[in-house]
């Protein structure tokens, strides 16, 4: 779950599309519109194994989306 920092919506990952532009991950608040920002992590050592967690930088680890 993520949540719009500006308005303070939660967010389940499926009701929200990040993307990726210039300036990094991002997912758009359905609400407000506000631009949150997103890291992308690795979950494992292995590129071909592991997944890309995108996560808001100021939420706990672990909680992000698997994405691929
Ligand atoms: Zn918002």
């Amino acid at each position: 779950m993520w949540i719009c920092r500006k308005c303070n919506a939660p967010w389940e990952f499926s009701q929200v599309n990040p993307d990726i532009d210039l300036e990094g991950c991002y997912f758009l608040c359905p609400t407000c519109d506000h631009r949150n920002t997103l890291i992308a992590l690795q979950d494992g050592p292995d590129e071909r194994t592991s997944h890309t967690l995108l996560m808001q930088p100021d939420l706990d680890w672990p909680d992000g989306k698997p994405w691929r």
